[in-house]
């Protein structure tokens, strides 16, 4: 929590007594400067005079208006400087529940595992997304991934190994995408990827590269264990006959399972209609 330093540097309970002391000094000015016609005090001499008759008085005048102001100056000044040291606080206790809500904010919206997006934000982001592309027949596309065989990484070599392997297929995945992508964890070892105003061929070069990139990525596994290697289904948003985010995700996903009856490490891309090839699929069955 950052504290705001406050603007100046003497508290009022100090500033306002001398204030009110410097105040205090009209009562006995005032009073002398009615006097100067009253009594006709237009020279020193007599100035001298009108004090030393009057010294009770101007001393009186002087030091009780002084002390009265000064006391007052003080408590006006002390309850001055709690209710600015209570905005204070109160300004600090903002900010800090502000960037608390902002944390806690980004946290119900993140894998902690992976640091992607969860599968909720992506939902919410998806229905956004198929809207405007509906709306203005955008082109839009749909990632599933899943990662080959991973079960056994995590047999072999370990649950902590397989985390590992999954956090950075995640960063490759991040790093290979467009601001506009969203990327998120499906669950387990899937992934989902919306690529807004994407048509298929741009998918397919995107798929196609990831695949190259993760099968590529020197993992830090004994060499027996291979390439790890990642199977993509890819699915479109066909504007002339839209379809629910269910829907496109379902397409993604029967594509994926082709690619993996296909040997994995592939891509496969659902037709939108019933399976009709060996690149195609509708739904796992
Ligand atoms: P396939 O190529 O058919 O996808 O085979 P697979 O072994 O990847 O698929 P399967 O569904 O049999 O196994 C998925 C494995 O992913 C099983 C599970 O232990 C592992 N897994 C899921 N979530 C996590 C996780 O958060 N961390 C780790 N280390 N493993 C996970
Ligand atoms: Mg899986
Ligand atoms: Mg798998």
């Amino acid at each position: 929590m950052v504290e705001e330093r406050p603007r100046d540097s003497i508290p009022r309970r100090w500033r306002f007594p001398l204030l009110g002391v410097a105040l205090s000094l009209i009562a006995p000015l005032g009073w002398f400067i009615l006097q100067i016609p009253h009594q006709g005090l237009w020279s020193w001499p007599e100035v001298k005079v009108e004090l030393y008759d009057h010294a009770l008085l101007y001393g009186y005048m002087t030091l009780g208006s002084g002390l009265c102001f000064a006391v007052a100056g003080y408590l006006i000044g002390r309850a001055f400087d709690a209710v600015l040291r209570e905005q204070r606080e109160a300004r600090a206790h903002a900010s800090a529940m502000e960037g608390l809500n902002l944390r806690l904010e980004a946290i119900s919206v993140t894998d902690e595992l992976t640091g992607m997006y969860n599968r909720r934000y992506f939902f919410e982001r998806l229905e956004e997304y198929l809207r405007a592309a509906r709306r203005h027949r955008l082109p839009l596309s749909l990632m599933m991934i899943d990662i080959d065989l991973f079960k056994r990484v995590n047999d072999n070599y370990g649950h902590p190994a397989g985390d590992r392997v999954l956090r950075t297929i995640a960063e490759l995945i991040r790093s290979g995408l467009r601001a506009s992508d969203i990327s998120a964890r499906y669950g387990g070892e899937e992934f989902v990827i919306l690529l807004p105003y994407t048509d298929e061929a741009e998918a397919r070069r995107l798929a196609h590269r990831l695949l190259t990139t993760v099968s590529s990525h020197p993992f830090p596994l004994p060499p027996e264990a291979g390439p790890v290697t990642i199977s993509i289904g890819l699915s479109q948003l066909d504007v002339e006959h839209p379809v629910s985010g269910e829907t496109l995700i379902s397409r993604a996903d029967g594509a994926l399972y082709q690619a993996k009856r296909g040997g994995r490490n592939r891509v496969s891309v659902a037709t939108g209609t019933p399976a009709t090839g060996e690149d195609g699929g509708e739904g796992r069955k």
